[in-house]
């Protein structure tokens, strides 16, 4: 986008969430434009979005009565159909501090594609780009501005009673968080964050492979993240995975801090012709 001439001023760093909101947040896995389907799951756990008309570049508001705040694990866009709206939602959430986006693969090059960093643009991302080029670039700024607001960890405090208290803190990321790499605000681990750790192979579907690093996770604080598509709500050695693959035709879930419980809506479409990407 030529007309864009601000650089991308990013510098990695963690966020902790207030005490205040200890136990009240709702993380939801990679939503990838589906905004119809995360319409939805917000609306089942009683939070409250502003008009959302097509075609306009106007944030969309979302609260809480109950003084909720949201976290998006990261992949807010591609793929889906409506990258846009998912963006503006993004905005106005953050306008209002109700929600936090962790830095996802996906955010991270669709913001250095933004600013006109040499970014190769897939397929698969193109028609988000186009949405949010048409949008112009009042919008562009604004996402470019909530994404500087996006920390590669988000570190939230835990409740007496949650099955994990004895651990103090919960830690979200997008790709990976193993022990060594939590509250660190280095560049290794920033990618670490949103990546995870691929292992250079493609699997017989043209997926890079990606080491299953909950596996042999050994730390004490849970860590919910997303990146990898699964069946199911997955938990694995205090790793939770909320990314249940909704773009690719499977659901979309939430995880609900205080009530250590999963909400889920069906996917609508499978936005994509491949199915075996989801982890069984
Ligand atoms: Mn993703």
């Amino acid at each position: 986008m030529k007309s864009i001439t601000q650089v991308l001023d990013y510098t990695p760093f963690i966020k902790t969430l207030h005490p205040s909101l200890c136990g009240k947040v709702d993380i939801v896995g990679d939503v990838h434009g589906c905004f119809d389907e995360l319409s939805d799951l917000l609306d089942m756990m009683g939070w409250v979005m502003g008009e959302a008309p097509d075609d306009t570049a106007d944030p969309i508001t979302l609260n809480h009565p109950d003084g909720r705040h949201l976290v998006f694990v990261g992949d807010l866009t591609d793929r889906g159909p409506a990258s846009d709206k998912v963006l503006r939602l993004f905005v106005g959430a953050q306008q209002n501090n109700t929600a936090t986006c962790v830095m996802g693969n996906h955010d991270w090059k669709l913001a250095r594609y933004l600013v006109g960093r040499p970014v190769s643009v897939r397929e698969s991302s193109q028609g988000a780009i186009d949405q949010i080029e048409a949008l112009g670039s009042k919008f562009i700024t604004r996402v470019l501005s909530a994404y500087k607001r996006a920390p590669h960890q988000l570190i939230l405090p835990l409740p007496p009673l949650h099955p994990y208290a004895d651990a103090g803190s919960l830690i979200v990321a997008h790709g990976a968080a193993r022990t060594h790499r939590q509250g660190r605000e280095d560049r290794d681990t920033f990618e670490r964050s949103i990546y995870g750790y691929p292992t250079g192979e493609v699997d017989d579907s043209g997926n890079l492979v990606r080491e299953d690093w909950a596996q042999s996770y050994d730390g004490l604080r849970p860590v919910v993240h997303g990146h990898t598509p699964c069946k199911e709500p997955r938990i694995v050695n205090r790793v939770i995975c909320v990314d249940t693959g909704c773009v690719f035709g499977n659901a979309l879930t939430a995880y609900r801090v205080d009530s250590d419980s999963f909400v889920q809506v069906p996917a609508l479409t499978n936005h994509s012709s491949n199915d075996k990407y989801l982890i069984a």
